[in-house]
Parts: C-alpha cells; sequence; structure tokens
C-alpha cells in the first residue's frame, strides 16, 4: 500500500477498514435523532463544480455572488489544484452557513461530502499498479449516534439514497483529473494549468465566456449542435467544461477539434510524461546520494 488519500477527513477517525461498494453498514440519520446537526460544525467541505452550481443555483445566485459570499480558497490535499470551500460562519462552533436550528436549508442541495457522511470515498495506488483503485472508509466519530442505529445498507445503497451516485456522475471527468493528478504525484502545474483548472472547478460563468467571447470556438470544432446545446443549457455547459478540463490537461476525450489543436494536446501528454520521468529521474539520483552520504558516514564511525 503506497499512499491513503482522503480530502477533508480527519484520519483519526476513519475505521481502519477498506470498504467495497457491496460491503454493509449500520447506520441512519434523522431530524429529532440525538446528534442531529453536530456533524455540521468545524468541517472543512470540498465544493465540486456540481456541489458550486446546484448552490447557486438554489440560491438564485451568480457564480462571483456565491463564491464571494459563502466560499474560502484551498486546495485539494496532496496537489496545488485550487478549489474552494464552504466558509463556515465566525461563531464559536465555526458552523456552516446553511445549518439552522431547523437543519440544513439547502439539504436537497446539499454538498457532496454531506451526502456521502459518515462515508468517504477514496483512492489508493498500490505498487504493482498504474491505476488508481477506489475504496470507500466509514468515519465514526463520537458525537454521531447514526452507528447506533440498526438500519444497513450496502455503500451503493448508501450512495443511490443520498444521491452521490449522480454527483459522482455528474463530475466524473473532474475527478478522472484529480485522481490522475494525485496517482502521478504531480506537485507542480503551469500556472495556466491552475488558473484554468480554478476556473472550470469554481467559476461558469468564467468559463461561459471564455468559450462565447475568446477564440475557443475557432480552436475546437464542435458540433453545431453541441455548441447550441452548451449556450441554452447551463448543466450540459458544466458537463462540457469539465470534459474539456480532462482534454486540455491529460489529453483525454473525444473531441472531434482543429488538427493543430489535437497535436498540440498529443504534444503537451507527451511533454507531460517526459517532465514526469525527469523528476523521478531526480527524486532517484537525490535518494542515490543521501544513501552514499550514509555509506560514508557509517564508514567513519
Ligand atoms: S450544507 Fe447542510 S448538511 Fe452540509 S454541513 Fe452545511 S448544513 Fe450540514
Ligand atoms: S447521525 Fe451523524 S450524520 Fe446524522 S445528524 Fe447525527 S452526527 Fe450528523
Amino acid at each position: 500500500m503506497e499512499s491513503i488519500k482522503i480530502d477533508n477527513i480527519e484520519k483519526g477517525v476513519i475505521e481502519p477498514r477498506e470498504y467495497s461498494r457491496n460491503d454493509k453498514i449500520h447506520f441512519s440519520c434523522y431530524p429529532g435523532i440525538g446528534c442531529f446537526t453536530k456533524c455540521c460544525s468545524g468541517i472543512r467541505i470540498n465544493l465540486t463544480p456540481y456541489d458550486i452550481w446546484r448552490l447557486k443555483t438554489r440560491l438564485g445566485m451568480t457564480y462571483d455572488e456565491f463564491l464571494t459570499e459563502y466560499t474560502a480558497p484551498a486546495s485539494i490535499d496532496q496537489t496545488p489544484l485550487p478549489i474552494v470551500v464552504v466558509k463556515l460562519k465566525d461563531d464559536a462552533e465555526k458552523s456552516c452557513p446553511f445549518l439552522t436550528p431547523e437543519g440544513c436549508t439547502v439539504y436537497t442541495d446539499r454538498p457532496s461530502t454531506c451526502r456521502y457522511y459518515p462515508v468517504g470515498r477514496a483512492h489508493i495506488k498500490k505498487h504493482d499498479q498504474k491505476e488508481m483503485t477506489e475504496f470507500f472508509v466509514l468515519v465514526k466519530e463520537d458525537h454521531c449516534l447514526g452507528h447506533l442505529e440498526q438500519k444497513e445498507w450496502t455503500i451503493d445503497e448508501w450512495r443511490q439514497d443520498q444521491g452521490s451516485d449522480l454527483y459522482d456522475d455528474i463530475t466524473r471527468d473532474w475527478l478522472e483529473v484529480v485522481i490522475k493528478a494525485k496517482s502521478l504525484g504531480m506537485t507542480e502545474f503551469s500556472k495556466r494549468s491552475l488558473d484554468l483548472f480554478f476556473m472550470v472547478s469554481s467559476n461558469l460563468d468564467m468559463f461561459r465566456r471564455f468559450v462565447f467571447e475568446s477564440r475557443f470556438l475557432e480552436t475546437y470544432r464542435l458540433d453545431p449542435e453541441l455548441v447550441e446545446k452548451i449556450r441554452d443549457d447551463e448543466l450540459e455547459l458544466l458537463k462540457f467544461s469539465l470534459k474539456w478540463l480532462r482534454f486540455t490537461m491529460f489529453g483525454e476525450g473525444d473531441y472531434v477539434i482543429a488538427d493543430g489543436a489535437r497535436v498540440k494536446a498529443k504534444e503537451r501528454e507527451r511533454l507531460l510524461g517526459e517532465a514526469r520521468l525527469a523528476e523521478l529521474a531526480v527524486r532517484e539520483k537525490k535518494a542515490e546520494e543521501e544513501l552514499q552520504k550514509l555509506r560514508e558516514a557509517r564508514e567513519k564511525e
């Protein structure tokens, strides 16, 4: 096992067990349970592009308004990839701004992290595998009484009941970018890549301007029907933006684009691979030098 990477969950409260989609948990959460809303303070809630779209749409806000009012900048665990998180209130409990004594005011549009809880989705890279493998964990915090309930679910049943599966489906391409960056151990990106990632991850209004008010449509030869769809339908624009991000950052995807742009994307992929190999070579050289120093120190003793 090389590493466990779980965003926004305190490692100390994670049960030391990997769950698959068919493994079962006992859990129930409902208004009236003794710990109601105790999980909505002092937490970190990473916002995915779909989380933001659902929340800002529900609140009838523009992206700029929503980002200013409800979010703070952060980055995805173990990467420099910039995202936003929910800005907690400045009260003693550091409560979520959407929390009231009656419960969550945005419940049907709550973010993915809240839907999954107390389950966490994670990925692991084993020494003998190129790709990350998905698994799940169970978060057991002392205040959460839901674990004492008898209701039984498989992890997949829980995801479906909470709507997490829909959230994962819509953000699949974005999640692939994040997982790939982690699996490659990428800690450095160009400023342009980080800017594009941030724009697509958090501000669809900005991405719309990027598509329709720049030379974007000259560079990418898109199906005219698709162009009309993303012009008229914000959710379609969101899905398109996530596919495009995956394409532009890792050369993955199925766009029909101008030949020159495809060549550039391929070239970019090749250069990224070369940069990664060069980084590994430097690390290996450094490790060898450290070892040599240790050997010399021992010989002197
Ligand atoms: S969004 Fe709702 S469920 Fe999530 S932490 Fe805030 S109040 Fe709780
Ligand atoms: S049972 Fe757990 S998840 Fe539900 S309200 Fe209580 S602390 Fe939150």
